[in-house]
């Protein structure tokens, strides 16, 4: 059996473990520490739009924080993109709040600003102006920023912007993670830089930046003891975690530079494959390509191409199934056209990672032309 290949597997640079040294060197094993300054101002120079960054122990912390900041608690309601990770909807749960699910459109898989509206004005009319708004760039491409912006902005509802997938990314010349007014990333072990696990929260203010690392550290009162006056969280980065964050900025923008060299390839070696169609970048959109994606034309063609792909030991996976569709938030309202169900149905996440090589790369596309020649 030839060895596995993966959607998107951890890539080192090698510098990491220089940081991690010096971690150990001085002792710093805390959840405090120079690595992780360090990686909070590596993260700030790189998304440039004067930001305030706090790392955090993952992107789901980084949401719940966002949420509790914003004011969200018991019986409120917060919109949400439907097609996403879970972790995107479950910190509103974390909340007591209610998730209503907004489909999708076409042009770039992300929250469709028509259902947006029609959500919002559907809530209130009910008698609920939702807390907050939670688009996603999923799979790095960016959502459409200026609509979904100018609807929140119109009813007066902040923006939690789930960058988790879209370090790397760019709309309209700026960064995306800098868009929201407060956003998050992710550094989990599949995403574009990993540091085994953690997040960030980005804020627009000092404050809302301070206010995260509160909670982050069990919300500690200024007292020589331990005193407390609200309920805190364990969220905080670890200084070792950081290290690897620091190590893994070095190699941002290569990982960005090989991902979309990989969907390239994809996009020119399926040209005359008519089953297989591709998202392609709106004008103004830079995505990091995080996952390349296909769509097939059907669920029977999607579902056989994944089983040939297992049969030669490559992994591949069906787009996010929308939470809508999801057991857990069966009962969640959700405003809905079909798109994010269609996507699910027919599209398939292909091999990703920055460190697949030629060889590897070969194989997935041979695997695939096989698999339409039959
Ligand atoms: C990975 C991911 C998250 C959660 O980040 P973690 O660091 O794994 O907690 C949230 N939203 C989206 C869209 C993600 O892909």
């Amino acid at each position: 059996m030839n060895p596995k290949i993966w959607l998107s597997s951890p890539h080192m640079s090698g510098v990491e473990q220089t940081y991690i040294k010096e971690a150990f060197d001085t002792n710093w094993i805390a959840p405090l520490g120079p690595n992780v300054n360090g990686f909070e101002s590596d993260l700030q120079s790189y998304l440039n739009e004067d930001r305030h960054v706090g790392a955090l122990a993952s992107g789901t912390s980084a949401l719940h924080l966002s949420l509790i900041i914003l004011g969200v608690s018991n019986g409120d309601e917060v919109i949400c993109q439907s097609k996403t990770f879970s972790a995107s909807a479950n910190p509103i749960m974390y909340q007591g709040a209610t998730p209503v699910f907004v489909d999708s459109e076409k042009d770039t898989w992300n929250m469709c600003p028509i259902q947006l509206e029609i959500a919002i004005k559907d809530r209130i009319s009910k008698g609920k102006t939702p807390k907050a708004i939670i688009p996603v760039h999923l799979y790095g491409m960016p959502y459409k920023v200026d609509e979904i912006h100018k609807i929140a902005k119109s009813y007066n509802i902040p923006i939690v912007e789930d960058s988790a997938e879209s370090l790397g990314s760019v709309y309209k010349g700026q960064n995306c993670g800098t868009f929201g007014d407060l956003s998050i990333l992710s550094f989990n072990g599949n995403k574009i830089i990993t540091t085994s696990g953690g997040g960030a929260i980005v804020t627009k203010t000092k404050e809302h930046k301070e206010q995260a690392i509160f909670l982050a550290t069990q919300a500690r009162d200024n007292a020589p003891h331990y005193q407390h006056s609200s309920i805190g969280y364990n969220y905080r980065m670890s200084n070792i975690v950081a290290g690897i964050g620091r190590g893994q900025m070095t190699i941002l923008d290569s990982h960005v530079a090989k991902r979309r060299s990989n969907h390239e390839l994809y996009r020119k070696t399926f040209r005359n494959i008519d089953k297989i169609s591709f998202l392609l970048e709106p004008e103004g959109s830079f995505s990091n390509r995080w996952l390349s994606c296909i769509l097939l034309d059907s669920k029977e063609t999607r579902e056989g191409l994944r089983l040939a792909l297992e049969k030669e030991n490559i992994e591949s996976r069906p787009l996010w199934k929308p939470m809508h569709q999801q057991p857990i938030f069966k009962s969640a309202p959700s405003y809905l056209n079909g798109v994010s169900d269609d996507l699910f149905n027919r599209g398939l996440c292909l091999p990703s990672g920055s460190n697949l090589s030629d060889m590897e790369l070969s194989r997935v596309t041979y695997a695939i032309n096989t698999y339409f020649a039959l």
